[in-house]
């Protein structure tokens, strides 16, 4: 098997890190143990990884 599973943050592999498969919008992407906060706390820091990845409904601008 070819596919290198990289962190979408820090690219690292999973000779590096443990890495986590996700998925979005039917795509399998990837995520080291050490980024899985950014997915849960920070979405908003995704955007520009993931293009996709549409505005947090419910979020206000004041
Ligand atoms: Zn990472």
């Amino acid at each position: 098997m070819n596919e290198e599973k990289k962190c979408i943050v820090c690219q690292s592999t999973s000779q590096q890190m443990p890495i986590l498969e996700f998925a979005f919008k039917g795509q399998k992407l990837h995520v080291c143990s050490q980024h899985i906060p950014i997915i849960i706390h920070q979405p908003d820091k995704l955007q520009h990884l993931l293009p996709d990845l549409p505005n947090r409904p419910g979020e206000h601008d004041d």
